[in-house]
């Protein structure tokens, strides 16, 4: 099976920076959505798909290779300081032959279009959509609710990630669209399949979807990458209404399946280093260590001065196993604040010491904190209000979120 693909990301109207990355270097395709903080974002989402794209190389299954993501951007959030409590969506595909394996965490997504129709392959990891699941509110809701981006599940903010796998058979004249949630957030589902009806190459297709959700809003960064399946040694064609041959029954849904071994097919497949990622940010940047250097000890031969420098290495090794500690401690705590007056979650506790923070904001939600503080339940939310872990947060979050309605239903 032969692949066209056309790929875009975009700024939007709204960010300062785009936290989105994709990844084309056929057979491997992905998408990823960072997050957390200035950098965090731009950081993780671009490690994660380097991490992939490395990982590929050796052996393994899709699904061990996101791990392998996972850790590194997980790792690094350890190390870096400026980039505590990133995360990042990725959702990948791995084209090996009609079979397009999948592996996805959080709320990026996968889409099959064949035969006029459009089918949802991913589940979103996100609070909302457990919302649905449970019978809360309805799939309509979901669609605009406010918190719909908050997701409880994300690459790189635990050592390990529980990441979805499965596979679809493809078809000649089957399209696959990998997007992140700027795409989702601003186009029905509806508009997408029409615009995937109507514009048979995927060039146009997904500067399309870039114009269209970037006329609705762009409230966030906007990334889409297609896949058109075409047949072995077939020229260049445009897609019609008539498919060339009968598309099997879809057989569309994310399957679970454990693990498998990547077939011979996908091994021996020539993925020649054809990255069309935007420039990634890491590039240029080498790994910040959080803590402070340390000095080199002094090489004087005097007595009274080597005692001094062995009592200076003592003590700076005991500050280094301090920080040290008080890291692993800070990293495994949470709260929700307020971060540029929306409330937030955090990770870390909420204080300074000698000027460095020690918590970075790794959710920004829409809720307003004034309206928050206005109910006094959370008139010390500046101070923080801590949580056992990141549900605990998401719950609380999730509470403040229902009083303010209550609030603004009642009225004064
Ligand atoms: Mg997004």
């Amino acid at each position: 099976m032969k692949v066209r693909v056309g790929a875009a990301s975009d700024i939007g109207q709204v960010r300062e920076g785009n936290e989105d990355a994709y990844l084309v270097d056929e057979p491997l395709f992905a998408v990823a959505d960072g997050m957390g903080g200035h950098r965090g974002g731009e950081v993780a989402s671009s490690l994660a798909l380097e991490t992939i794209q490395r990982s590929f190389r050796r052996s393994g299954s899709l699904g061990e290779h996101v791990e392998e993501a996972n850790r590194s951007v997980f790792e690094r959030s350890q190390l870096d300081r400026n980039v505590a409590g990133m995360g990042t969506t990725l959702t990948a595909a791995l084209v090996e032959g009609e079979r397009v394996r999948l592996a996805h965490v959080g709320d990026s997504r996968a889409y099959l279009f064949r035969e006029g129709e459009l089918h949802r392959l991913t589940e979103d990891h996100t609070l909302v959509h457990r919302m649905v699941r449970e019978g809360e509110i309805s799939e309509a809701e979901a669609e605009t609710h406010p918190h719909r981006s908050i997701l409880t599940r994300a690459l790189g903010v635990d050592p390990g990630v529980q990441v979805d796998e499965g596979y679809v058979e493809v078809a000649p004249g089957d399209r696959l669209l990998l997007c992140t949630d700027g795409l989702t957030g601003m186009l029905s589902e509806e508009r997408i399949r029409e615009i995937l009806e109507e514009t048979a190459d995927p060039h146009r297709a997904v500067d399309r979807f870039v114009q269209e959700a970037n006329r609705a809003g762009g409230v966030d960064n906007i990334t889409a990458v297609i896949l058109d399946f075409e047949e072995e040694g077939q020229p260049t064609r445009e897609p019609s209404t008539t498919t060339l041959q009968d598309a099997e029954p879809a057989t569309t849904t994310l399957r679970a399946e454990g693990a498998p071994a990547r077939g011979a097919n996908g091994e021996t497949a020539a993925h020649s280093p054809r990255a069309a990622r935007r420039p990634s940010p890491s590039a240029s940047r080498s790994p910040e260590f959080s803590g402070s250097t340390r000095p080199g000890a002094p090489r004087s031969p005097a007595r009274r001065v080597t005692r001094l420098a062995i009592g200076a290495g003592i003590a700076v090794a005991v500050l280094v196993l301090a920080l040290v500690g008080l890291r692993l401690y800070v990293d495994s705590q949470w709260f929700v604040g307020v971060s540029e007056d929306r409330v937030a979650i955090f990770r870390g506790v909420p204080a300074q010491v000698v000027g460095f923070e020690l918590h970075s904001v790794v959710l920004e939600t829409p809720i307003d904190a004034d309206e928050a503080r206005a109910l006094a339940l959370y008139r010390d939310l500046d101070d923080g209000i801590t949580a056992d872990d990141r549900e605990g947060a998401e719950a609380i979050v999730e509470q403040i979120r229902v009083d303010v309605a209550r609030a603004r239903a009642e009225g004064p």
